[in-house]
């Protein structure tokens, strides 16, 4: 089997066996995302997905774990998915869970039967990025679907009985808007009690002055450090969830912490607390091994 590079999954899927059913991301216009820039997107034609799933079940017939690539791979239609669903049931026989992208507009097209339907197939995990609970932000980074309509998909999964694994992207908003960025976040992660939350700092590199002027507006500023760490305090203080994982162990960020609401809640905001008190900033990872 041969991939189509560049090829992403989330950290967690690190040990699954990745079958790409599409290339690229069916939307691709969030501006803060390069990841797909350089494909066009097309759903794989079946011939081509039976034989990467043929040749891998002689490879590695034991596969308990299966990742669905490419960007929002659930965009597939519902009837497509099912018979990929069945034809990898059929050929890895210790099949656990498959685990697939997904953005807010995959949803308009699919209705809680349709996903009780692919979790009845062991989809198990959806990955959403909710990046924002600001809806003048989700419309300025051009994600294609406001916070109402993100809150109803990620309900939606969690209904048809899917676990659900969501990301927030922290700095989005810049330093004038960390605080509104921060507070609204936190309602939209709320009002859909995610199965995983993990939050992820916005890295631009060479694109930074592009995003500042032309994208986010004259004026617009990233944060630094300190204004991270206090956009984090702003939302984990707001978090009311109940039986979600959370995490901040991606590379991009910060400060690496992760616990359980709502028992952790506490502990997490005194690690934060104690960061934000650490003048020589010693807890914090260095600029240089951010992204790493
Ligand atoms: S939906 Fe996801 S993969 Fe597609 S452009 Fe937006 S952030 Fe990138």
């Amino acid at each position: 089997m041969q991939y189509d590079m560049p090829l992403y999954r989330p950290p967690s899927e690190a040990n699954s066996l990745i079958f790409q059913i599409t290339l690229g991301c069916s939307w691709n216009r969030c501006l803060f995302c390069g990841m797909y820039k350089s494909k066009r997107y097309q759903v794989r034609k079946w011939e081509e997905i039976e034989k990467d799933v043929l040749e891998m079940a002689w490879l590695q017939p034991d596969t308990r774990r299966i990742f669905l690539a490419d960007g929002d791979a659930l965009g597939v239609e519902t009837p497509f998915l099912i018979r990929i669903l069945e034809l990898l049931n059929e050929k890895f026989r210790s099949l656990e869970r498959v685990g697939i992208y997904a953005g807010p507009t995959n949803f308009k097209d699919k209705t809680i039967s349709n996903l009780k339907a692919l979790r009845k197939r062991k989809l198990d995990m959806l990955y959403l990025g909710i990046e924002t609970g600001n809806d003048d932000l989700l419309k300025r980074i051009c994600k294609g679907a406001g916070s109402a309509e993100i809150i109803e998909a990620g309900r939606k999964a969690l209904d048809a009985g899917l676990r659900l694994s969501t990301i927030i992207l922290l700095g989005l908003g810049g330093v004038d808007g960390s605080f509104v960025h921060a507070k609204d976040s936190a309602k939209v992660v709320n009002a859909i009690n995610p199965s995983f939350l993990s939050c992820l700092t916005l890295m631009l590199g060479h694109f930074s002055e592009v995003y500042e002027t032309k994208i986010m507006g004259d004026g617009f500023k990233l944060l630094d450090k300190r204004q991270s760490l206090q956009e984090l305090r702003w939302f984990v203080e707001d978090l009311e969830l109940k039986g979600t994982h959370f995490g901040t162990e991606h590379a991009s960020n910060y400060l690496p912490i992760h616990g359980d609401f709502p028992q952790d809640k506490q502990k997490i905001l005194k690690l934060i607390d104690m960061a934000l008190g650490d003048k020589k900033s010693g807890l914090l990872r260095p600029e240089w091994a951010r992204g790493l």
